[in-house]
């Protein structure tokens, strides 16, 4: 005899839907008919146990010495920084470290059936971190009370919305019931510090991670232009170890600014001290110098890698999912490492992008409701009191979030600067959702929304890259319907060489050839490219070596040589650059003489 789990509580029982004598009646027929030919075919009916978020220990204040915050899900640049900012907040923490293909079946094992690939690596991450530690001594009780893990929530609408949930029910599976999940909510702004005392979100938190965040971007950046052009192998990755020890410990070391003397002890009384501290927090983050110098020695230590910019490599944008697009692992079959040993350069996602992205659809949002309150409430439209109000509200609303758009934006850019100049700017939004709305309704929300396919179109049109992977997770559904788009968008732009790869626990090897086929393409064009440009130039390769050099700074990273419209790689660029510097040295020359 099999037995059938009844899993499904309709919403007429949930008191959600009001249904009709009518309708009750046949609901009834249906349930006594499902029953009979239940038992006719030797069916027997099942409880299931449903899995209910539990009540969680709470995380407090007391506790802060003895508990160590895990956290995981960037790469190891931006987690060793944020690392470095829990510290200096006086917080014990730690970095899962990248999952991997072990990771990723204890996920499977452990979690629901049917996830999204991502919820299976980072899931199974967290057991495997819990087991390791279970392994080198710590008994199960002992894990659960030091130990919290701290991740963002969301309300979706993909299965993002049900990581929390995730990881919760895959550590009660595990055997962990009761180990503290704690969330930041995306949309839960600067202060969400009542949630838990012990772990205080507040603008300290958030400026803090926000800045841990855009260096880690930019550092992430910078190695990725660097490496594939070093002349010394293995000595970008010797520098960026080195960067990010200074770095953590310069997080570490800063403390959140403070109203302190005499103007604190006035202000206290007059009852202003919060939001002068406020008020000073922001300008502290905005025209302080905290990080600034030692952003300026990452930037002459990484200068003083010799680079040989006359390589010709295709330059290959990364786009896809989140997270498939960030990891550097066994989640994207080490993909960036891949591209860089079959000779590409590596064109990576800021996860700046995505903060971006979000402050835009929330931006959206607000003007495609504005006037629906109103609306809602049945308030006349000559009630104009009420609709002032409910129009000023929506412009207060856009205005914080404008502002908010300004400073990240500005605040990013500053760090680009502090770099040497040579990581990219931010995409902007606005001309993402022009390009990718005739394709992927901008308003479409969950994962990447219309990114995916804006991206595509942007680098390619922009000379930026000469071929973008889209590195998509196994049972992504924002993923599986941009696909649906992409087709469009290589219909329409022809030039484009566009790949998806659906990123799993396995099929490394599938996926590699894959990429090594569409490589080839791209390596043509990159070829091409640099051979048009020297028949312009009427100069080859090994002049423009010889030039180099006899000018060192021109084996610099961050010699700035401009991109030329039409031209996109590296070396085509450099060439014309220096064509120009040989002509006009030589015509100086003959001035002289
Ligand atoms: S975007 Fe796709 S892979 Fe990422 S959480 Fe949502 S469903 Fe999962």
């Amino acid at each position: 005899m099999s037995t059938v789990p009844i899993n499904h509580v309709p919403p007429t029982e949930m008191g959600l839907v009001q249904i009709s004598p009518k309708e009750e009646l046949i609901r009834k027929r249906l349930d006594e008919e499902r029953r009979r030919l239940e038992q006719e075919a030797g069916i027997e009916r099942r409880q299931t146990a449903k899995f209910h978020r539990p009540i969680e220990n709470p995380f407090t204040r007391s506790q802060r010495d003895k508990t160590t915050i895990l956290f995981g899900g960037l790469t190891w640049k931006h987690e060793k920084l944020i690392h470095g900012t829990l510290e200096g907040l006086g917080y014990k923490c730690e970095a899962l470290p990248v999952p991997n293909k072990k990771a990723f079946q204890l996920g499977k094992e452990y979690g629901n059936n049917g996830q999204c690939n991502p919820t299976y690596f980072t899931v199974g991450n967290l057991v495997q971190y819990v087991q390791d530690l279970e392994e080198k001594g710590l008994t199960k009780q002992e894990i659960i009370d030091r130990y919290i893990f701290m991740t963002a929530g969301a309300c979706g609408p993909c299965r993002f919305g049900m990581y929390e949930a995730e990881y919760r029910l895959a550590l009660r599976n595990a055997g962990f019931d009761g180990f503290r999940v704690l969330l930041f909510q995306q949309e839960g702004g600067l202060n969400q510090a009542e949630a838990e005392a012990g772990l205080e979100m507040n603008l300290d938190f958030f400026l803090g991670i926000l800045n841990a965040m855009n260096i880690g971007d930019i550092i992430n950046d910078v190695a990725y232009q660097i490496r594939p052009f070093e002349v010394n192998p293995g000595e970008t990755d010797q520098v960026l170890d080195e960067c990010m020890d200074l770095l953590h410990e310069v997080m570490r070391r800063k403390k959140p600014w403070t109203l302190e003397g005499k103007l604190a002890s006035l202000l206290n009384k007059t009852g202003f001290v919060g939001s002068a501290e406020y008020i000073g927090k922001f300008l502290n983050q905005l025209y302080g110098d905290d990080y600034m110098a030692a952003l300026r020695e990452v930037r002459d230590r990484f200068n003083s890698i010799p680079v040989d910019h006359t390589r010709v490599k295709p330059i290959v944008k990364i786009t896809g999912e989140f997270w498939a697009q960030t990891t550097e692992g066994d989640g994207n079959f080490n993909m960036f490492r891949f591209l860089e040993r079959e000779g590409a350069q590596a064109l990576v996602e800021p996860v700046g992008t995505w903060i971006m992205y979000m402050i835009h659809q929330a931006k959206q949002q607000i003007r495609d409701e504005r006037g629906l309150d109103l609306i809602e409430q049945g308030v006349s439209k000559w009630n104009l009191k009420r609709a002032f109000g409910s129009h000023l509200a929506a412009q207060q609303s856009l205005a914080k979030l404008t502002t908010a758009e300004v400073v990240f934006k500005r605040e990013y850019h500053r760090i680009v600067e502090a770099l040497g100049g040579i990581a990219h700017h931010l995409t902007d939004q606005y001309e993402l959702q022009r390009l990718g709305h005739p394709f992927y309704n901008s308003r479409a929300g969950g994962g990447e929304g219309h990114l995916e396919v804006a991206k595509n179109i942007y680098y390619s049109n922009k000379d930026l890259c000469h071929m973008v992977l889209s590195l998509k997770p196994f049972g992504c559904m924002p993923s599986t319907q941009s696909d649906g788009a992409q087709s469009a968008v290589v219909t329409t732009y022809k030039d484009m060489i566009f790949i998806p790869i659906e990123t799993s626990g396995e099929g490394d090897v599938n996926a590699h050839s894959r990429v090594q086929m569409a490589l080839g393409e791209a390596k043509v064009r990159a070829k091409n490219e640099i051979k048009r440009v020297l028949e312009e130039t009427g100069t080859t390769l090994e002049e423009v070596r010889a030039f180099v050099e006899e000018h060192p700074e021109m084996q610099q990273p961050m010699y700035k040589y401009g991109h030329r419209k039409g031209v996109v790689g590296v070396a085509a660029n450099f060439v014309l650059h220096a064509a120009e510097r040989m002509k006009s040295e030589r015509s100086e020359m003959v001035t002289v003489q």
